[in-house]
């Protein structure tokens, strides 16, 4: 994290066990759940299983740790913020885990993490869908008593991890490096934190202020269902892909950018951004040869139920 992010706050960190599932990160200090500190055959039954297993043993104290950044150098600078600095410190803790493990354990995370944001809350709705992730704790309520937990940090963890897609390896950790760099012991706004994303856009990006990004993930719920739908047409070597995704699950408003990869014989992959609709407008790809496959999202860089 030091090599990511820069320096951490103090140059000494303490972690010290505290009776409980839980953590809490402060500057040189971590509390890390007793939990954590046993063999996972000694642990209590709640914490049994493999999800919980890999909570207690690989992400809970790698997300205190990243709190050292992610809260103790920058910090919220309201209530309406306060989202950014957990999903930060929970997304570095998943960075953290592919790094020791491989993308599969990210994936099987973030798969979790999906099942359990659109699992039935109260009166038919998702738990997803009790309300932007900006809502911070006001998320939590009679009826979902769990939604300001899993939208935060679970949710949250999804938007970094679709940010991280849009913005490609390499300018996502440049990113969070610059973050660090420029709001070094001051506060950070959701809006401050697009437009530092919006400068490390990819040069062609299709949303390059990630204002559509921001507005459905962030601002607004919704986790759709995708179909793709592809078309080929004339005759080779000028034939022509239509590719079109279409949503379903979420309102008329809600519109995503998603990756198609197209491959071909002896080339390496194409991938097209394509805009999800209700209704979608195709579009078009000049091909000289058939592709051997079109993929949507193959790498699972969007929070979507695929049809
Ligand atoms: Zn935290």
């Amino acid at each position: 994290m030091a090599a990511s992010f820069g320096p951490a706050p103090v140059k000494t960190l303490t972690v010290s066990p505290i009776p409980g599932s839980f953590g809490q990160g402060f500057p040189g200090l971590v509390y890390l759940s007793t939990v954590s500190y046993l063999r996972p055959e000694a642990r209590p039954a709640y914490s049994k299983g493999a999800v919980q297993e890999t909570f207690f043993s690989d992400i809970l104290l790698a997300h205190e740790v990243a709190h050292q950044w992610w809260g103790n150098v920058v910090s919220p600078a309201s209530d309406r913020d306060t989202w950014l600095m957990e999903a930060l410190a929970n997304y570095s803790a998943l960075l953290y885990l592919e790094k020791r493990k491989g993308p599969k354990a990210l994936e099987a995370v973030l798969a979790d993490y999906r099942k359990r944001l659109l699992s039935q809350a109260a009166e038919g709705r998702t738990l997803e869908s009790m309300g932007p992730i900006i809502w911070g704790s006001r998320l939590a309520s009679s009826l979902a008593p769990d939604a300001w937990r899993t939208i935060t940090y679970e949710k949250g963890s999804w938007v970094m991890h679709m940010l991280r897609g849009r913005l490609g390896d390499r300018r996502f950790l440049a990113m969070l490096g610059e973050l660090l760099k420029r709001y070094r012991q001051s506060t950070l706004t959701t809006e401050e934190f697009r437009a530092l994303a919006e400068q490390f856009s990819p040069p062609g990006s299709p949303d390059p202020k990630l204002e559509t990004f921001f507005e459905n993930w962030v601002y607004s719920t919704g986790i759709p269902a995708l179909k793709l739908n592809f078309a080929l047409r004339g005759k080779a070597p000028a034939l022509k892909l239509s590719i079109a995704v279409q949503q379903s699950g979420v309102d008329d408003s809600f519109s995503a950018f998603v990756p198609v990869e197209v491959q071909v014989r002896g080339a390496k992959p194409a991938t097209y951004w394509v805009r999800t609709d209700s209704d979608p407008v195709p579009i078009t790809v000049p091909l000289k040869q058939a592709p051997l496959a079109v993929v949507l999202d193959p790498a699972g860089a969007v929070l979507a139920v695929k049809k």
